[in-house]
């Protein structure tokens, strides 16, 4: 692992003040020994601090219970809701939360002593580093002052939120694909399109915590409207929902046995990403084609990211990235033929290893590795 950062101290903002916390050597291993010097920031000392962590996608939430090593010691998963109320959505946040506590045992809902902090992934675009959401797949929530509301849910628990793909950033480098790489970007392609950077060694956010929007370079000038407000993006062409509607535009046609791409699937058929993915393995023309554009835009993109950041890997997560070689060897022959210089041709453009973990690993670590995750906020 990289070690990036120089400095062994870095400083967490709770609401209860500034708390310093002091970092041992980062070595070369995860398992960082980080030692908590103030009381008012909980959750133990080492190894053995733990914390929460959830990942809020357009469609699902998760939640966690991570370890300075990284282990999963709770988890809970459930379906975003449908709705135009900020706090049903919030509440559905909550819950999970809860669950994922309650599933590593740490069971009294008002006992939050052994945790050191909670570490948000949400979709964007936010007002950062304060964790003002208002995300594109999110429609109830609009300026949505999520960090301040957790914490306040949370017993003045610290709290730092960060995009979604910045957390699976974080994941990728400090326990996944992007392990011991100084210089990685993680790519996401699910309902949206996403991105976050490390680079020398450290999460990189940008001016405005924004850095690493890849689903908004540019791959077709002349292409579809982004709900970003620009057109020709990536996401707007290589999206689930988009690359859905683009195969259901071309008469394909979900089955029911292709929906979830389980025999026990729901009798209805589903047009969804899944679906589709399940389709094209099956050899269904159409969703090959639908996942072979999708993978050719992302290749062209990341294209323009290898020439652009000199980076040591890419990662891709995201339902599509698990699908198979209809959308890899799009991407890859994309990426070849697009990537003219030697360095940028040499990175390596790889699938996430454990993408339901790595975004929960990623958010936690915001609150575990300081010296390579964290931000004053
Ligand atoms: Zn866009």
């Amino acid at each position: 692992m990289a070690t990036g950062g120089s400095g062994n101290t870095s400083t967490v903002t709770s609401s209860a003040g500034p708390v310093t916390v002091t970092a041992g050597p980062v070595a070369a291993t995860a398992t960082a020994t980080v030692t908590v010097t103030s009381g008012e920031f909980g959750g133990g000392t080492g190894r053995h601090r733990m914390a929460l962590a959830l990942d809020i996608g357009g469609t699902k939430l998760a939640a966690g219970v991570v370890d300075a090593t990284g282990a999963v010691l709770g988890r809970a998963r459930s379906p975003m809701p449908k709705t135009q109320d900020p706090e049903v959505t919030f509440a559905a946040a909550v819950a999970c939360l809860h669950s994922a506590l309650s599933d590593a045992g740490l069971g009294g809902r008002y006992d939050y002593a052994g945790l050191a902090g909670l570490g948000v992934g949400c979709g964007g675009p936010m007002i950062w580093p304060a964790g003002e959401v208002s995300p594109l797949n999110i429609p109830s929530w609009r300026g949505f002052p999520l960090r301040a509301r957790l914490r306040d849910e949370f017993g003045d628990l610290a709290v730092l939120l960060h995009n979604d793909a910045v957390a699976l950033a974080a994941g990728e480098h400090w326990m996944g694909t992007g392990r011991g790489t100084r210089d990685l970007l993680a790519v996401t392609v699910s309902t949206g399109v996403g991105g976050g950077l490390v680079l020398d060694g450290r999460l990189y956010h940008g001016r405005s915590g924004n850095a690493g929007h890849v689903g908004h370079i540019v791959v077709d000038p002349g292409g579809p409207d982004c709900a970003c407000g620009g057109a020709g993006c990536l996401e707007a062409i290589a999206s689930g929902p988009r690359t859905v509607g683009w195969a259901l535009d071309e008469g394909w046609q979900p089955t029911a046995a292709a929906a979830n791409g389980q025999p026990d699937g729901p009798d209805e058929p589903v047009a969804d990403g899944r679906a589709l993915a399940a389709a094209a393995t099956a050899g269904d023309d159409i969703a090959r084609a639908a996942l072979a554009r999708s993978g050719g835009a992302v290749g062209i993109a990341l294209a323009s990211c290898a020439a652009t950041f000199d980076l040591d890997l890419i990662t891709v997560a995201g339902g599509f990235s698990q699908s198979g070689p209809a959308f890899w060897d799009a991407l890859r022959a994309a990426y070849d033929l697009h990537t003219g210089m030697a360095f940028a041709r040499a990175v390596p453009v790889e699938p996430s290893s454990a993408p339901d973990d790595v975004a929960l690993r990623g958010a936690a670590a915001f609150i575990l590795i300081p010296d390579c995750y964290a931000w004053v906020g």
